[in-house]
């Protein structure tokens, strides 16, 4: 079975795509990047990302261009549901992908993170994957939390310090 996997960075595509690749699935990443900011951010994290897939023969689809703006206009004026646009956006994305690409089902590796919210990406996923007509992957990858942690660090992976758009980095560091 194939598997479309949005990868937000490489730590966190450490245990999802060895947890689907010992399930027998064949997984191949799509790096979604409007989400990150600023674009020096986004390139460290493609950049690390390459690196990573090399290691383990991992296939990535780097998503074309960087709408940034696109990504902020959804935002603006919705700041306190951005999250929950943000996902949206996201797995929209790969679901239509995955669709054009004939996947058998597609995933994310939101759901790695202890940070994200579960019950909400799945509930997006499979809301995109029934208008996109492809499944919606859920497992509770944050399983494999501090395997994926202890494996980054190891191999000395660049491991980024704030979830990714400029919001999230003013919360990191605005005291
Ligand atoms: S904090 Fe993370 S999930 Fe939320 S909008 Fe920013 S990048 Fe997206």
């Amino acid at each position: 079975m194939k598997i479309l996997l949005h990868i937000c960075c490489a730590p966190c595509a450490i245990y999802p795509v060895q947890n689907l690749r010992l399930k027998g699935l064949e997984a191949m990443g799509f790096f979604y990047k409007y989400n990150i900011h600023p674009y020096t951010e986004c390139i460290k994290r493609q950049e690390a990302l390459e690196s990573y897939a090399e290691m383990i023969d991992l296939k990535v689809i780097y998503q074309e261009g960087y709408d940034l703006e696109s990504f902020i206009q959804k935002i603006v004026f919705r700041e306190s549901q951005r999250c929950h646009i943000c996902y949206h956006e996201r797995l929209k994305a790969t679901a239509l992908m995955a669709k054009r690409g004939k996947f058998d089902c597609f995933s994310t590796t939101l759901l790695y993170s202890k940070f994200q919210k579960h019950d909400e990406i799945r509930s997006i996923g499979e809301a995109v994957g029934k208008s996109a007509d492809i499944n919606f992957y859920y497992d509770d990858f944050s399983k494999g939390w501090q395997e994926g942690v202890e494996t980054s660090k190891r191999l000395g992976l660049y491991r980024q310090q704030y979830c990714g758009c400029i919001y999230s980095e003013k919360e990191r560091y605005f005291k």
